[in-house]
């Protein structure tokens, strides 16, 4: 398992280092115990893969800057609107993809890529249309695979992005990070 927070460098949509001192992947006890299941499974099962996440919980304050970025632009529907939250803004959810030795696999579109060629549900089409290979969709569909195993719920239109439990669930049960978790 590696960890590479986007929005602690500036290679990111934003184009700037908007988490400060916040360099560590922070998430709810539950979500860490479940994806640490999710490493140590593709480890026994995978040889020669691990998880490489890109962003765990987010602050309330960083989802502001964000949405201020997409808001009324076509990308809007892919950054929750701060007035709702993000379940990273819960530390319930992770975005993360399969790396070997060489670095990151190749999911058919970078981490963060707002646009269609992202969305699982449009996987069949694309494939069909060659947009997508098939060596791309198998790489998903590992990725998928472990970290539904592990409990984890995907979204249909962010191929790297999980919830440790359903968004209403999820609500109910976390409260929303307003400052940069601690330690
Ligand atoms: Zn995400």
């Amino acid at each position: 398992m590696r960890f590479c927070l986007a929005y602690s460098t500036a290679d990111n949509f934003l184009g700037r280092d908007v988490y400060g001192e916040l360099e560590r992947c922070w998430l709810q006890t539950d979500a860490a115990l479940m994806l640490k299941n999710a490493a140590e499974n593709l480890a026994k099962t995978r040889h020669g893969l691990r998880l490489l996440a890109y962003d765990c919980a987010r602050p309330l304050a960083v989802q502001v800057q964000m949405w201020a970025v997409v808001k009324g632009t076509p990308q809007q529907g892919y950054v929750a609107d701060p007035a709702v939250g993000s379940v990273h803004n819960l530390g319930c959810a992770v975005d993360l993809t399969l790396a070997d030795a060489a670095g990151p696999l190749d999911m058919g579109t970078p981490f963060d890529f707002f646009g269609e060629a992202a969305e699982p549900r449009a996987e069949r089409k694309l494939l069909l249309s060659g947009v997508l290979s098939p060596a791309q969709v198998a790489n998903r569909l590992i990725l998928r695979e472990m970290m539904v195993r592990a409990g984890f719920y995907p979204l249909d239109h962010e191929w790297w992005h999980f919830d440790c439990a359903p968004g209403a669930a999820a609500r109910q049960r976390y409260p929303q990070l307003r400052e940069a978790p601690q330690g």
